[in-house]
């Protein structure tokens, strides 16, 4: 019988398109099938049915019944949700597994962090379970460490009196651990806490980086005491092509712009700014003078996340602009709302910098791109990893905010002008297409990423379950 992987992304297109990816390396190279599972919270968005209705051919998907959230307040975390899901699901992955386990031989089953619930109904089938960890080995060492951070601290960790120095690491600010536990009162504390406590259960953990992109904080993870093997196999990034209306119009755009010249701004699927910062930030950049290609949302004064679930805003984005923005910059700017073809935009020989809220998706594509990136977390691990991209790999600008966490125009023209034409800016370009070609190395056919999944291939053919 054919070896099959059963796995688990938890809810987000992000997490979704992460996992697929390595289910499609996993046929090609090793000769794997792979079926996912895939919770849903009410109907799936129309980016999700597309996505799965194209799979490539050996991977097959189960769309798990929608969870239900009448309980939950509406602007409930997105972690709660995102872990809420997975439990409320258990019962129908249990079922999911059991009949393919009857139909193939399921030699792996893969979740994310937030699936590792899941991992007790693997064990009790008697499939091996396995972590895989899309983020960075900063946040994965974080997370090792946060049990022992909670036991022996009572103080929420913004007021620890000093960064914590993680093994391999450069020192972290408590204000810049994942948002969900900056409150250590509030639930979604307390889920990722038990997800902490449990991420090292697996029988392994991929995660998606290369040792070439951080060899001391992969190392300090391969040496952890007490934790499976890990088995850096990335970095892998999708590359999906966009055919739309909106995803031809900005190459178009691109192909006239003369070369490096772009400033690409966006952030991710969900990210959102208040009003107040989306006015200041376009004016910073038309204050720069700098050509930008800029992916806009609608705004959101409660949530830096507020568009996780949805990706599409609702409103029309541009109607938030400040006034005859659009009109002063439409010579050397383009606005679109909510979505655009981000790899193809990274590749574009007219995209000289990328300003990003640093979800890793988007950290990687940038590096395997050589683009120079500033980084503006706004939730999640995205803060962890702006410490990493500007303190540790030295690939990154950040901009300062004022007390009130605002970054203000004047700022932002700053750090813009700097990236694209500073010296600290022309460093920045060298550091990254650096990384980038260390990156390309290791996906090639003898590089350290491949490897790794080899090691991991014949280890799932070869146990007799
Ligand atoms: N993306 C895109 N167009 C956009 C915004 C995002 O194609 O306008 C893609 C991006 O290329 C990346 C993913 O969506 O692959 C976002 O993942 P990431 O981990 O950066 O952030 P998240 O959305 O999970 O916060």
């Amino acid at each position: 019988m054919e070896h099959h992987v059963a796995m688990l992304p938890s809810p987000g297109i992000g997490h979704l398109i992460s996992l697929v990816e390595i289910a499609k390396l996993l046929v090609s190279r090793h000769d794997f099938s792979v079926t996912v599972l895939v919770p849903t919270i009410g109907e799936p968005t129309k980016s999700q049915k597309s996505f799965l209705q194209n799979l490539p051919p050996k991977i097959d998907y189960i769309l798990l019944p929608p969870v239900i959230f009448d309980d939950l307040p509406e602007d409930a975390a997105p972690e709660l949700k995102i872990c809420l899901t997975v439990t409320r699901s258990i019962s129908p992955i249990r079922d999911a597994l059991d009949s393919l386990k009857a139909r193939t031989q399921v030699v792996a089953f893969l979740t994310d962090l937030f699936g590792s619930d899941a991992f007790d109904i693997a064990k009790e089938l008697g499939i091996p379970h396995y972590l895989y960890f899309p983020s960075t080995p900063i946040s994965l060492l974080l997370l090792y460490h946060l049990p022992k951070l909670d036991e022996t601290t009572t103080c929420q960790y913004k007021d620890l009196p000093e960064p914590v120095k993680l093994p391999g690491c450069p020192p972290l600010p408590g204000k810049d651990f994942l948002q969900p536990v900056q409150d250590r009162h509030h639930p979604a504390y307390k889920l990722v806490l038990h997800h902490a406590k449990r991420c090292t259960l697996g029988l392994g953990t991929l995660i998606n980086c290369a040792v070439e992109l951080d060899p001391p904080a992969v190392q300090a993870l391969q040496e952890y005491p007490g934790c499976p093997p890990v088995y850096p196999i990335g970095p892998i990034i999708h590359e999906g092509s966009d055919g739309s209306e909106i995803g031809s119009e900005c190459l178009r755009w691109l192909d006239d712009q003369p070369s490096g010249s772009v400033l690409y701004v966006a952030f991710g699927s969900g990210g959102t700014l208040s009003s107040e910062q989306l006015n200041e930030l376009a004016l910073g950049l038309e204050l720069s003078g700098q050509r930008f290609l800029w992916v806009v949302k609608s705004p959101n004064n409660n949530s830096t996340s507020g568009a996780y679930f949805s990706t599409q805003s609702k409103e029309d984005p541009l109607a938030f602009m400040p006034e005859g923005f659009l009109e002063r910059t439409k010579d050397r700017g383009l606005v679109v709302p909510s979505w655009a073809p981000q790899i193809q935009i990274l590749k574009h020989s007219s995209t000289g910098g990328f300003l990003s809220h640093c979800g890793w998706g988007s950290t990687l594509e940038s590096v395997l791109h050589g683009v120079p990136m500033i980084a503006w977390p706004l939730y999640a691990e995205q803060p962890m990893n702006a410490v990493m991209l500007h303190m540790g790999w030295k690939a990154a600008l950040r901009p300062n905010a004022n007390e009130k966490g605002l970054v203000e125009r004047g700022e932002v023209s700053h750090v813009v002008k700097e990236l694209m034409e500073g010296e600290e800016g022309k460093r920045i370009r060298q550091r990254m297409k650096d990384l980038g070609e260390a990156a390309k190395t290791a996906l090639t056919e003898n590089g350290s990423s491949s490897k790794y999944l080899s090691q991991l291939a014949l280890r799932w053919k070869n146990q007799d379950n």
